[in-house]
């Protein structure tokens, strides 16, 4: 495998940004690979242990440092130790162990001067999660969505940092459903409404299809929309769904030759398609 020394967020159409970082770096040369990763080797420590920063704060595998006091973000921060929680407690995906570094910015002046000046490769995004050959790293800065930017690039954070592989409609799929604050997941999700409506006329997602794409540029908001809508059916479906994505992200975290999700639905439901309609169906808000 070549050296992955950089990978952002490849979202690549959400609206927070546009740009296909990761299939860039797949494209460049091993010469502009080492040379970004002499970049975020020389600069990043160097920027990290500055002390222009107001706050700093561990909060589970997070190492915290934000220009900017973060007492009024004190329910995010339960959040995304939430978020780790649950992926464990939920999904068996053991806890990161080395810490994942997230900068907070004051505002977007701040943060975009920084990444031009540091991170000129990286195409803006309003957030970024960008794996380097240290620890993880988060970039995002103080705005009216930054819990749901930071909710959503953490949980990338925290799967790579535990899982040698992640295929990309799964990594995209458990960050779409884990950008919500907890108690809007399973009924306050904005895709919800599109799924269901869809599952009305007989559209359901295709997992064969998603599990094809593997670059971000194979990505649009419809692939966003049901990527998350698939993991909703694991989390909230019959349990057969989540026992076997619990199965396979355990292989993931092993390193072993993984079967694909779809196979491991296809013994419980050879047509996945009336399932996912059943569930979406009847999928309301309690009264
Ligand atoms: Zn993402």
């Amino acid at each position: 495998m070549p050296p992955q020394v950089a990978t952002p967020c490849p979202n690549v159409a959400r609206p927070r940004g546009s740009a296909s970082m990761v299939g860039r770096v797949r494209r460049a040369s091993w010469v502009r690979r080492w040379l970004w990763g002499l970049c975020l080797i020389a600069f990043g420590p160097a920027w990290a242990t500055g002390d222009e920063w107001t706050e700093v704060r561990t909060v589970g595998p997070f190492v915290i440092r934000a220009e900017f006091p973060l007492a009024p973000w004190q329910r995010l921060l339960d959040d995304l130790r939430g978020v780790q929680d649950d992926l464990t407690r939920v999904l068996a995906v053991p806890a990161a162990k080395q810490p994942i570094e997230v900068y907070l910015f004051q505002g977007e002046a701040s943060y975009t001067a920084y990444l031009r000046q540091y991170l000129p490769q990286v195409p803006y995004r309003r957030a970024l999660y960008v794996r380097g050959q240290g620890p993880g790293m988060v970039f995002a800065y103080q705005s009216k969505r930054l819990p749901e930017d930071l909710r959503h690039e953490c949980t990338h954070a925290m799967l790579h940092a535990v899982l040698p592989e992640v295929p990309l409609w799964l990594d995209e799929g458990l960050a779409e459903y884990f950008e919500q604050p907890i108690e809007q997941r399973a009924y306050g999700c904005p895709h919800l409404a599109a799924v269901r409506r869809r599952a009305w006329w007989g559209m359901t997602p295709d997992l064969p299809d998603l599990e094809r794409r593997t670059l971000p540029e194979q990505m649009d908001k419809a692939q966003y929309r049901d990527a998350w809508a698939l993991v909703h059916f694991a989390l909230h479906g019959p349990p057969e769904a989540r026992r076997e994505l619990r199965d396979y992200l355990s292989d993931l975290a092993s390193g072993a030759t993984a079967a694909p999700l779809s196979a491991r639905w296809q013994r419980h439901w050879p047509e996945l398609s009336p399932v996912l309609r059943h569930h979406f169906d009847r999928w309301q808000r309690p009264n």
